[in-house]
């Protein structure tokens, strides 16, 4: 399963962005989006949120 975040909790603080080591991670409008082609599930993200948005 891909890492996806939850626009519905996300708060757009953009830690999870430069937590990223492959820059998957970006900004579109108000909504932050996992590149699913970049990502490597490497979980970093997930841990870096502080309100556990992505799973
Ligand atoms: S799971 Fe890893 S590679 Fe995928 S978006 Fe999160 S930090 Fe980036
Ligand atoms: S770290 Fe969490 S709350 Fe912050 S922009 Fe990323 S998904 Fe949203």
């Amino acid at each position: 399963m891909a890492y996806k975040i939850d626009s519905n909790v996300c708060v757009c603080c953009g830690t999870c962005i430069s937590s990223c080591p492959v820059s998957a991670i970006k900004q579109e409008g108000n909504s932050y989006i996992i590149d699913e082609n970049l990502c490597s599930n490497c979980g970093i993200c997930s841990a870096s949120c502080p309100i556990n948005a992505i799973s």
